[in-house]
């Protein structure tokens, strides 16, 4: 790769202006700029950490697991320094994505990749060179590439993120060529800060990244891998389909992705679940470029909820509410299985997790991998998944554990957690199968084995003899569904084994220990286990008003976010995220103030969206109001004045619209208007006469906040609620003078 274009880069300048003390922003400025771009009142620990780094124009590797808030550790000093921010990004969709968000909240950026024409690009680096952009994602191929070295030397520079930055190593999961090229950036550009970014935990990978972008000085920033907001579930791979329909009927109108092992099984389960009338669509990699983008587009505007899909789908989507993920078969390892879950509840929501687990499926991963290479290393971890669907102890601990952290206590959101299981003495019902099995010379698989154990008189039993066993019918107290799983659990603790590519069971070295040396075996409870799975679909109680209420709210302003979403051709979490959306819902904001203090409500937003999400909230109330359902939130019955005040109703209308006396509406407006709604003229309920009157009386009485000694020395003569709404009004204008103290 020819590199001397980057030495015509004037590296003085860049000096001077970087190290410059004018430039040197403050944690405190990061903050403002936080509220402002973004809507959020605070950084996370981490964030706030790796920024406080950049603008000390060190370098840093920033490991966080997705969601982590990756993205605002760069955006945030791009947006406070001067000059932009150079942003490599692996994926087309994902800069598309990316800059989509940052123009949502009024952030100047672009990108600059292979999807665009010769004269796109060159507009945007018209605007770089002009310094009217913030931000600019480029593709690794673009940034290596012979021409753009001209480009890079009329722009200011302040900072380099490299995004995905596994993807530099080989070790990795993702391994792209063009990244390793990014090597010589650091010498290239010496005096800019680099940022590395990865939600690879994988210390090999992170190790490489450091060397091969030369990082020798960089501070590196380790998250904890942790997503609480995710549960964890695992539950026996019986009926899948039926769980997975109980499943997704609990969660109406959410998104969701079903993980598959095979192209036919994401096409079957797909139609299947459209004959239930449940909105799906199947992807895999078999499927055109074209048919494969179009789902992922309409997966991603929420346009089809549910996508079961291969392994295949996921890269590249950023997309925020993702509210469940199943896996209908075993992921081959637990680096996939936590890539492929960590794609839901992006936004921080509580998001739901299922696997089921077959021991077909543990049989079928192991035939891949005779075929493969590396096999020991993968039947290592296909064991270590394995092992994680098994246990009977918090399954987070195990996970963290996996890649390398410690969980103190047990994690409450895991179904082990929320159902822990008791065991029982299984030696007696161990030795019945297990003496089954060897009279029958191992030649039978787990249904003959239940069906003789349950002394069922089928035609094969009686013509095989079976029935003459003396272990015939010894397990009929125990119904097959039971009598699979107890075999399950022996498997898996090695007290028996499957031979023959999952034809027959056969005895093992345990087996022998079982029957013959008084080896004790502990089972835990099938009841348990099938109690985990009624947690799991909880029957559907009747929800409370309030519930309705809240929901149906939550309903409301999805509709009017893809209204907008459609409007403006973007992805609707990409106007308000789920997590934004619920805040409106708990807090019913109605005013600028309350408004402007959801967290996601970024200025930006505030301007293009706020009103309407206002109304939006405001007719609701009324709507469920007049629909006579009895049930108004908390502050409710002020919110329906200020609707018909914004109506334009007079003070008599609305008291006879609300059946409530006069004087009760002064006193909601009043309230109203000192807890954020400004914009009720309340001057325009008294006249001229009436304010000076009680102007008087407040000096005459020592500007006291109380409505009585005013209204006495008015001798009853005004409104007491006219008094209180001319305090309202001067409490806010004149805060700080002894009237505004209450
Ligand atoms: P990552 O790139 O690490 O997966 P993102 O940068 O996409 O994560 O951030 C995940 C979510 O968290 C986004 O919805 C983002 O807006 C939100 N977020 C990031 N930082 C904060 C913060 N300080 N406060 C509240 N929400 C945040
Ligand atoms: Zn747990």
């Amino acid at each position: 790769m020819d590199i001397c274009f980057f030495r015509l880069y004037k590296k003085e300048k860049l000096c001077t202006f970087i190290g410059s003390q004018e430039y040197f922003m403050t944690i405190a400025q990061a903050k403002q700029a936080l509220k402002h771009y973004f809507g959020y009142d605070s950084f996370r620990p981490l964030q706030a950490e790796v920024i406080d780094s950049v603008l000390d124009q060190q370098d840093v590797l920033v490991i966080m697991p997705t969601g982590g808030g990756k993205s605002i550790c760069y955006q945030i000093p791009a947006l406070i320094n001067d000059g932009l921010c150079i942003v490599v990004s692996p994926l087309i969709a994902l800069m598309k994505d990316q800059v989509e968000g940052l123009r949502q909240n009024g952030v100047a950026a672009a990108f600059i990749n292979s999807s665009q024409s010769y004269q796109q690009q060159e507009e945007v680096m018209t605007q770089a060179i002009d310094g009217q952009l913030k931000l600019l994602y480029v593709s690794p191929e673009r940034l290596c590439s012979g021409d753009f070295g001209a480009f890079l030397s009329r722009i200011r520079v302040n900072l380099i993120a490299i995004d995905e930055a596994h993807c530099i190593s080989a070790w990795g999961h993702d391994f792209r060529p063009e990244y390793t090229q990014l090597a010589f950036l650091k010498q290239q550009f010496p005096h800019i800060p680099l940022m590395a970014l990865t939600a690879t935990a994988d210390r090999l990978t992170r190790e490489d990244i450091l060397r091969q972008l030369r990082l020798n000085g960089a501070r590196v920033f380790l998250d904890s891998f942790d997503r609480p907001n995710l549960s964890l579930n695992v539950l026996p791979g019986q009926n899948r389909f039926r769980q997975i329909l109980d499943f997704i009927r609990l969660r109406p109108q959410q998104s969701g992705i079903i993980y598959c092992i095979s192209r036919k099984r994401t096409e079957q389960l797909a139609a299947k679940l459209q004959e239930k009338g449940i909105d799906a669509a199947f992807y895999h990699a078999g499927m055109g470029p074209r048919a494969r983008s179009s789902i992922q587009e309409s997966f991603i505007n929420d346009e089809i909820p549910i996508i079961c899909a291969t392994i295949a789908f996921g890269m590249g989507i950023d997309k925020s509410n993702v509210r469940w993920i199943i896996h209908y078969n075993l992921p081959k390892n637990l680096e996939n299985y936590y890539q492929e879950i960590g794609r839901a509840g992006r936004d921080g929501l509580k998001s739901d997790t299922l696997l089921f687990y077959s021991y077909a499926d543990v049989m079928l991963h192991r035939r891949f991998l005779e075929e493969s290479g590396q096999r020991e290393i993968k039947e290592a971890k296909l064991e270590r998944i394995q092992q994680y669907a098994e246990a009977q102890i918090c399954r987070r601990k195990i996970l963290l554990n996996y890649f390398g952290e410690n969980l103190s206590q047990d994690c409450g959101n895991c179904d082990v957690c929320k159902n822990p299981p008791s065991r029982f003495d299984g030696t007696v019902l161990a030795q019945k199968a297990l003496s089954a099995i060897a009279r029958m010379r191992e030649q039978v698989g787990m249904r003959m084995l239940i069906d003789v154990l349950r002394g069922s008189a089928r035609k094969e039993i009686m013509e095989k003899g079976y029935h003459q066993i003396k272990t015939y019918g010894a397990g009929r107290d125990l119904p097959p569904g039971d009598w699979q799983q107890y075999l399950l659990q022996m498997l898996n603790m090695g007290l028996l084994e499957i031979a023959r590519a999952g034809q027959v069971l056969r005895l093992t070295q345990a087996s022998r220990e079982v029957l013959f040396e008084g080896r004790k075996v502990e089972l835990v409870r099938f009841a348990d286990i099938k109690k985990r799975a009624g947690q799991q679909q909880k029957l559907a109680k009747p929800k409370s008003k309030a519930q309705l209420f809240t929901e149906g709210l939550f309903e409301r302003l999805k509709a009017l976010r893809l209204q907008w979403a459609r409007q403006e051709d973007i992805a609707p979490y990409l106007v308000f995220t789920d997590a934004t959306l619920e805040e409106m819902v708990s807090k019913l904001p109605t005013n600028e103030h309350s408004m402007r203090a959801i967290a996601g409500v970024s200025e930006h937003k505030w301007q293009q969206y706020g009103p309407a999400f206002i109304t939006a909230i405001l007719d609701y109330v009324e709507e469920q109001e007049q629909a006579g359902e009895g049930y108004l939130p908390k502050g409710g019955t002020y919110l329906l004045t200020y609707q018909l005040y914004r109506k334009g109703y007079s003070i008599e209308e609305m008291a006879r619209a609300r059946e409530l006396h006069p004087n009760t509406i002064y006193g909601h407006l009043a309230h109203l208007y000192t807890n954020g709604h400004e914009d009720i003229q309340l001057l325009d309920y008294l006249h001229e006469g009436e304010i000076s009157r009680i102007d008087e009386a407040i000096r005459n009485t020592g500007y006291t906040s109380n409505v009585k000694p005013v209204f006495d020395y008015l001798n009853g003569e005004i409104d007491y609620f006219k008094i209180r709404l001319y305090m309202a009004h001067i409490r806010k204008t004149t805060a700080g003078s002894p009237a505004g103290r209450e």
